[in-house]
């Protein structure tokens, strides 16, 4: 068995039987673990993950893996933007205790064939558009849970459909563990911070923040005239983000609690919309609370 490499305090493990090891012993001394689950390529919005989670529990464990499950075949696995030494920099100054960053062929050794699917939440959204994404993403992180033990698992609101689907599957399978949802982090133009941005040419940075600008004119619109209007308020955002030549997805206003249809008893609305800009599909959400009467 090898040692974890250290970087000063900050260890790097790679294998599964070393974190599992680290988390049993860290769990018997009585320490908490807090998981932040990653795909590398830190930015600010992680960031906000981690502070969280330090705010939670005694140790901190970021993985860094890119889930090769939750890309279909003509998606941007290969040329996912990849800066581990950088990420690795980032993680010690911000405190992590341990970056979890295994090869492929350690989560997915030999022959697997498990998955873990959720049925109701992802049929929707970025389910309907992205076939198989979402049980690559609860397979893995099915598996994160049984190798970093946390306490806690902070997941953020950014990708509001997952962390609905990653509460169910902790609730319906029973992971003994809290699932935190953080804010949505954005750069100083309204766009939602993603590692996928890198993808974007300063003008397309420029023109996909109209995304976040109609989201929350939209938001603002629907605090005063309620859902009577949601349908040319839904196209009105389509409309806007076309003009400057987002290519759209999907703009959806949904129920937050289940992602079906706007219904007398909906309380929180998530108006939520994928895009792409040139290379780069984006996906950002605002929630609406609705008076209640
Ligand atoms: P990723 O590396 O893109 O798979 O994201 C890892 C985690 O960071 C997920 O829980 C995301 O929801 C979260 N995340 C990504 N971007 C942001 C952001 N701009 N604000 C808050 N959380 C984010």
């Amino acid at each position: 068995m090898t040692t974890p490499t250290a970087v000063r305090d900050m260890k790097i493990i790679s294998t599964i039987k070393q974190m599992q090891s680290y988390s049993m012993e860290t769990k018997r001394s009585g320490q908490r673990i807090a998981l932040v689950p990653t795909m590398g390529s830190l930015h600010e919005g992680h960031l906000s993950l981690i502070k969280r989670a330090r705010e939670l529990a005694d140790i901190i464990v970021v993985s860094i893996f890119v889930n090769p499950t939750q890309f279909a075949p003509d998606e941007d696995l290969i040329n996912y933007p990849r800066n581990f030494d950088y990420d690795c920099e980032l993680c010690e100054k911000h405190g992590v205790d341990v970056i979890f960053a295994p090869p492929v062929s350690e989560m997915y050794a030999g022959n697997h064939s498990v998955w873990v699917s959720e049925e109701q939440l992802s049929q929707t959204l970025c389910g309907r558009s992205r076939p198989g994404h979402f049980r690559g993403v609860t397979t893995v992180v099915a598996k994160l849970f049984n190798i970093t033990l946390p306490n806690y698992a902070i997941f953020g609101q950014k990708d509001a459909q997952q962390a609905l689907i990653i509460k169910k599957i902790t609730r319906d399978l029973n992971f003994p563990l809290e699932i935190i949802i953080s804010p949505i982090i954005r750069e100083p133009n309204g766009l939602a911070m993603s590692s996928r941005n890198r993808y974007l040419s300063r003008d397309a940075k420029q023109a996909a923040s109209v995304i976040y600008r109609e989201l929350k004119a939209a938001k603002d619109r629907l605090k005063i005239n309620g859902v009577n209007k949601i349908d040319s308020i839904v196209e009105g955002i389509s409309h806007a983000i076309r003009a400057e030549g987002g290519i759209i997805d999907y703009v959806k206003a949904l129920d937050a609690d289940n992602l079906k249809a706007i219904s007398p008893s909906t309380q929180i609305i998530l108006l939520a919309v994928a895009v792409k800009f040139e290379k780069a599909r984006l996906i950002d959400n605002v929630l609406v609370y609705l008076p209640t009467t």
